[in-house]
């Protein structure tokens, strides 16, 4: 057995959290799967949760919404409240509601107020699509225009974004800011704190698309201060395809007009009074819109009760070591394949839950490992991801898909692919 083999296994053996792999599946014929970033993995808690309302639809029917452990009207409350430890916000300042597309269209249309010469947006140029159709759409709502109104900091790198040229962007015309937590392809985790800072120096209301952190990197957004946060939970949070997504809203905006209202953000002592007037709840509730997709919610609660249980600071504590090895095991790869590039940066401090490498036929790679049994996760145009979960991924899962890389590059069997990319990937 070599040394880091050795390794692996020990720090399985220290790992606290290595008693929730048991209660994950793991796909068929595919025991290592580092894909938890696109798509985390079923437990049988959210399964039981899931099947628990479903028995409440059974059972309760219409009286579901009050009655049962879990009342579907309060549910959304509920799950607010279960999330809050994982970011650092009271209840009151999250929605559990939508996903992240619809909660930034309603956060950008009630926070986005151009005005006279401050009428610009900004974001940068390695922002997940959908962020920026969601920008251009608001400011053509609010009659402005995109091309000369959405300003995207450039990479310097094409990888990684540097906070201090994001401030030197931040000036007098900019009137809202978006940004990611963590970059969806390099994983690079930016400073929320010293961005809320300096936007808000410059009065520039900011906001955090947290898609990658949440469920992995611990945030204390309240503190921190910045006015929005938007996230997913299908991935870090194993909510399920398609599971529902989330806002933080700090309490300063509470009573904010929503810029998009809908009955379920009313309040509830009113919602059923069935009046024309819209009387919105206190807080962040108020920018729900419609009744809630019970259904889909339900497997969140198995989900966030074994958070709870791990404790966000044991989980990013684990997912930095588990990084970290797999840097180190990956970086004997390079006398292999000098054409590999970790694009990830090394510092624990600005480093989210994967590690992400360049390679000109990463396509084909990644084809190569998941018939191999380990599930990495592609990007276009070349970019490998591998996303450790820390509830369900050993030190030796990590250990042996290098070994699976090594022999692949080895034996270069990846040619047998062609190198272009899948439908989804
Ligand atoms: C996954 C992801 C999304 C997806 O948005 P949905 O509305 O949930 O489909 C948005 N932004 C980022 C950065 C993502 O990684």
């Amino acid at each position: 057995m070599t040394l880091l083999h050795k390794l692996a296994l020990d720090l399985d053996k220290q790992d606290k959290l290595s008693i929730f792999r048991d209660e994950f599946y793991f796909p068929e014929d595919s025991p290592i799967y580092l894909d938890g970033n696109s798509l985390g993995l079923l437990s049988k808690r959210a399964e039981a949760s899931l099947l628990a309302s479903l028995e409440d639809w059974k059972r309760y029917a219409i009286d579901g919404w009050t009655n049962g452990e879990n009342p579907w009207f309060y549910y959304g409350e509920k799950l607010s409240g279960l999330k809050a430890p994982l970011i650092g916000a009271s209840p009151k300042e999250i929605a559990t509601a939508g996903s992240i597309t619809s909660n930034l269209h309603q956060l950008i249309s009630t926070l986005y107020q151009p005005e006279g010469t401050k009428t610009k947006i900004l974001t940068d140029n390695l922002a997940f699509p959908t962020d920026i159709y969601v920008l251009e759409s608001q400011m053509k709502l609010k009659g402005v225009n995109p091309a000369d109104n959405l300003m995207k900091v450039v990479s310097s790198d094409g990888q990684t974004l540097n906070e201090d040229r994001i401030i030197e962007k931040m000036t007098e015309d900019i009137c809202l800011i978006l940004l990611p937590s963590v970059l969806y392809r390099s994983g690079q985790l930016l400073d929320l704190n010293k961005l809320t800072k300096a936007a808000h120096e410059r009065n520039i209301i900011i906001g955090f698309d947290l898609a990658h952190s949440i469920g992995v990197v611990p945030h204390q957004l309240h503190e921190t201060g910045c006015d929005f946060a938007v996230w997913c939970t299908y991935k870090y949070l194993n909510s399920g395809p398609g599971g529902v997504g989330g806002l933080f809203l700090h309490e300063k905006h509470h009573g904010t007009e929503p810029g998009l209202t809908g009955w379920f953000g009313s309040d509830k002592s009113k919602q059923f009074d069935m009046s024309h007037t819209f009387t919105p709840a206190d807080d962040a509730s108020a920018f729900q819109l419609g009744t809630p997709h019970i259904l889909n919610c339900a497997p969140l609660q198995g989900s966030l009760e074994m958070f709870q249980e791990a404790g966000i600071a044991t989980i990013r504590e684990k997912s930095l070591r588990m990084t970290a090895f797999m840097r180190k095991l990956f970086s004997e790869l390079k006398l292999l394949d000098d054409r590999i590039e970790f694009i990830t940066p090394e510092e624990d401090h600005r480093r989210g839950g994967h590690l992400a490498l360049s390679h000109p036929d990463a396509a084909r790679i990644c084809k190569d490992l998941k018939t191999r049994g380990v599930i990495p996760d592609f990007r276009a145009p070349h970019f490998i991801r591998f996303a450790p979960a820390p509830l369900y991924t050993s030190f030796t899962d990590v250990w042996e898909t290098y070994q699976v890389l090594k022999s692949i590059l080895e034996s270069k069997s990846y040619e047998r692919f062609s190198n272009e990319r899948n439908v989804i990937a």
